[in-house]
């Protein structure tokens, strides 16, 4: 028997957007934990603008379950929030993800790290040299001295928790990086982009780096960040069609507000029609089109419009639970009858 120490993460109630939360709860196990054998637990609500006062508790219910590499017998839980009742905290927008196993998203998540609100690299006061030379750049001009070293610890601690990583590369802007998460089922990469979103304000802790979510932190000719999302279904993958592929978009269209409304705050900001952006008020798709709302890719023209589509929209800060819950509730408004 060995004691582990379950870190117990969930959402709190904050609105645009919910921070991430954790405890700690130490329990005895012959060996790591399953996800079965995970007590669900409870919380304060009322501390985090979840519940009043006078009633305060919240349940969390484990739904998903990784090691933690930094800490001895470290265990990473991620949670719903449930009312006392056992039902969905109106909070919960896991809760609100139909279910299909078959449902593949790949999230690109960009973001800044950041030192006393500035980029990392960027002088104390006015600005680096003009983006160009940061995306995928190398060398202390580019990087500076210690993003990469944060980037490349954060990388190890997901791979160590099964967190499936694409990959990483250094963005557009100075101080600005991505990292890319897929997984197979509804919720499965929006639980790792959580747990993976904590990992990395953890690590940075000791770095006196703090990373700025927001979608456009720096007005003015510097991008800002999304979380591109790339998703599939099994019809879209194993049927697709360019009839079905033409009503799905009429779908998006239609539905444009609905997307909008769960891709982030003040995305008006990032979605100009500049910087590889539609603007917030379009949709529009086209073929490997970055300018577009949706991007097809190539691939999918050449296998009969068969594959995955990205969603251009979703920002930084976007919750990856909300927006996939979304973009399955309107592919399940289209019809795969032909
Ligand atoms: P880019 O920066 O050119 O948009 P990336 O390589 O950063 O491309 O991201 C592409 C994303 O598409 C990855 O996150 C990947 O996991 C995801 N992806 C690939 N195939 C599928 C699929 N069949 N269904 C859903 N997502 C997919
Ligand atoms: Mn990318
Ligand atoms: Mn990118
Ligand atoms: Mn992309």
């Amino acid at each position: 028997m060995a004691k582990y120490k379950l870190e117990y993460l969930w959402l709190d109630g904050y609105t645009p957007v919910a921070n991430i939360r954790g405890k700690t709860k130490i329990e005895e196990y012959d060996s790591f934990p399953t996800l079965e054998q995970l007590p669900v637990w409870g919380f304060d609500g009322s501390s985090t603008r979840q519940a009043e006062g006078h009633s305060s508790d919240c349940l969390l219910k484990p739904v998903a379950v990784y090691p933690d590499s930094t800490r001895r017998n470290g265990v990473l839980v991620m949670c719903e929030v449930l009312l006392p009742d056992g039902t969905p905290h109106p909070t919960n927008t896991r809760a609100t993800i139909m279910d299909d196993p078959d449902a593949w998203f790949g999230f690109e998540q960009e973001y800044f790290l950041t030192e006393n609100g500035r980029p990392l690299g960027f002088p104390a006061e006015g600005y680096p040299e003009p983006q160009g030379e940061y995306y995928t750049g190398v060398g202390y001009k580019n990087v500076g001295s210690i993003a990469r070293e944060i980037v490349e610890r954060h990388l190890d601690i997901c791979l160590d928790a099964g967190i499936n990583h694409e990959g990483i590369n250094a963005e557009v802007a100075k101080g600005q990086w991505e990292f890319q998460i897929f997984g197979k089922g509804s919720a499965k990469a929006a639980d790792q982009m959580w747990v993976a979103r904590y990992i990395l304000m953890r690590l940075c802790e000791e770095y006196g780096v703090d990373i700025e979510w927001h979608c456009k932190p720096l007005r003015g000719d510097w991008n800002g960040s999304g979380m591109h999302s790339n998703f599939s279904t099994k019809h879209m993958r194993e049927v697709g069609g360019k009839e079905y592929f033409e009503k799905l978009m009429h779908a998006f269209e239609k539905n444009m507000d609905e997307h909008i409304a769960v891709y982030g705050p003040d995305n008006h900001l990032r979605l100009t029609g500049l910087h590889e952006t539609q603007s917030i008020d379009k949709f529009t798709y086209g073929i490997a089109d970055r300018g577009s709302s949706i991007r097809v890719p190539h691939a999918f023209v050449k296998a009969g419009y068969k594959g995955y589509l990205e969603d251009r929209r979703p920002n930084s800060q976007g919750d990856p639970y909300a927006i996939a819950s979304r973009i399955l509730k309107t592919i399940s408004e289209v019809s795969t009858e032909v």
